[in-house]
This record gives C-alpha cells, sequence and structure tokens, in this order.
C-alpha cells in the first residue's frame, strides 16, 4: 500500500485546505420579542439568501412554530438555552408575553438568563429602571397588547396600566 492514501489520487493536496472552519459560537442573543437573534432573518448571518427572503415574505421573526410581527432585532438578554425562547405572545398579562415566558422556562430548567442590555431595561414613557418593569407587546397605537405586535417594551407598573395593561 502507498504511505500517503491521497497519493492514489495523484498527488497530496494542502490538507490545510480541508480542516473543519473554526467553530461558530452559537449565537445566544434573545430579542426583546421573546425570540431568539437566529430567527431573526437580518440578525442570522448564516442564513441563507433564500432563507431570509422567505422569512421576510411570511414573518420577520420565526422560530419553531411561532410566528411573530416584530420588526426589528432588539437584544435584551443573553440565554444558555435558545429553546426555551420559542413562546407566542398571549394573554395574562406580562406572564403571557413571551420574553416573560422563555426566562421563566429557562429559569425553571435550571438554565442562566442574562440581561445585556440596561438601555432597553426601563420604562419606555418615564425611564424607570427599578423593579417592577412589565414586559409588553405594544400596539402601533402605543397599547399594551395580549397579542404579538411589531413593537416591544418595558413599562413601569403605573405606565402599563395606563396604556390597558392589566397587573395579576
Ligand atoms: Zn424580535
Ligand atoms: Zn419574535
Ligand atoms: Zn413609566
Amino acid at each position: 500500500m502507498t504511505e500517503n492514501p491521497m497519493s492514489i489520487f495523484g498527488g497530496a493536496p494542502d490538507l490545510d485546505a480541508y480542516k473543519a472552519p473554526a467553530v461558530t459560537t452559537r449565537d445566544k442573543r434573545v430579542c426583546i420579542c421573546g425570540h431568539p437573534a437566529s430567527a431573526h432573518a437580518t440578525q442570522n448571518p448564516n442564513a441563507s439568501i433564500a432563507d431570509a427572503w422567505k422569512r421576510m415574505k411570511r414573518d420577520k421573526c420565526k422560530t419553531g412554530k411561532t410566528t411573530c410581527p416584530c420588526d426589528g432585532f432588539i437584544e435584551i438578554l443573553e440565554s444558555e438555552k435558545m429553546n426555551h425562547f420559542v413562546f407566542r405572545t398571549t394573554t395574562g398579562g406580562q406572564n403571557g408575553h413571551a420574553l416573560y415566558r422563555g426566562v421563566a422556562k429557562a429559569l425553571s430548567e435550571g438554565k442562566t438568563v442574562t440581561w445585556t442590555n440596561a438601555n432597553a431595561l426601563q420604562c419606555l414613557i418615564c425611564s424607570r429602571t427599578e423593579p417592577p418593569l412589565y414586559i409588553a407587546a405594544m400596539t402601533l397605537g402605543g397599547r399594551v397588547s395580549e397579542e404579538p405586535q411589531p413593537k416591544n417594551v418595558f413599562l413601569c407598573e403605573q405606565h402599563y396600566v395606563d396604556q390597558g395593561g392589566t397587573t395579576v
């Protein structure tokens, strides 16, 4: 047998060219809408153009079965485990919001969640930063909604209630 198995092909190629590319670290960022950065076509560096195009035509944010009208990725946290951030915003006050449900789910399974965007962790209206802050899907008219909306914001308790939110 030949010493170099590649010599059967007539030569020894530059094997460095065949090494696996440096491992791309998985994107751990979660959007304020409650879904992974990778669900947002414009925030996934590995998305194919066809993939991004499909998402843009169909939904602006899509993860698993969840569709979401989020109109732009805003980083809010990093999570050890991304598959907890697949909920749909629904009824139940802020407990029904996709972000709240994702964080609660991750913590219930002992996973680490880290807030990474202090600028977004404040009431949209009065800039209060002290807890409690309420995560809200907000209609274009500025009302708190229990359906997915293009905008998701934090509000202090007073402004959450003023804008139509229900505290539980
Ligand atoms: Zn989003
Ligand atoms: Zn979303
Ligand atoms: Zn406020």
